[in-house]
């Protein structure tokens, strides 16, 4: 599995700085966001370092899959009952700040600080 050792989501994912974890599994994390829009904010990773959206090939189509398809059982479970939004900032002008592919699945009862 392709990790960079200096990709702070490739750090949580081999235990080298913490973070709450609420789902784990051999290809997939998700942990709260360490600074919340919302309620709930979790961050759905795979553990593989890809970069971007720009760098998914189609055999990543059933990791994506799996990653969208959680989203409503993790919210389900963190009390979001009430609707979510799933995000997937991309590049300079999508501003994603953290330059490993992960998926913002962010609810719970308004007002959110951010979204
Ligand atoms: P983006 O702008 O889409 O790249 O979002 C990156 C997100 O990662 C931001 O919402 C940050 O708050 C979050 N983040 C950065 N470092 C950490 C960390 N160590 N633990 C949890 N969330 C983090
Ligand atoms: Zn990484």
């Amino acid at each position: 599995m392709h990790t960079d050792p200096n990709c702070v989501f490739c750090k949580i994912v081999a235990g080298q700085i913490p973070a709450k974890k609420a789902y784990e599994d051999a290809e997939l994390l998700v942990f709260h966001d360490i600074n919340p829009w919302a309620p709930v904010h979790l961050l759905v990773i795979p553990k593989e370092h890809v970069a971007s959206m720009y760098e998914l090939q189609e055999s990543h189509a059933p990791l994506l899959g799996r990653m969208m398809s959680m989203a409503p059982k993790l919210m389900r479970e963190h009390g979001a009952t009430n609707g979510f939004r799933v995000v997937i900032n991309t590049g300079e002008d999508g501003r994603q700040e953290v330059p490993h592919v992960h998926m913002h699945v962010v609810g719970g009862p308004r007002p959110w600080a951010k979204g």
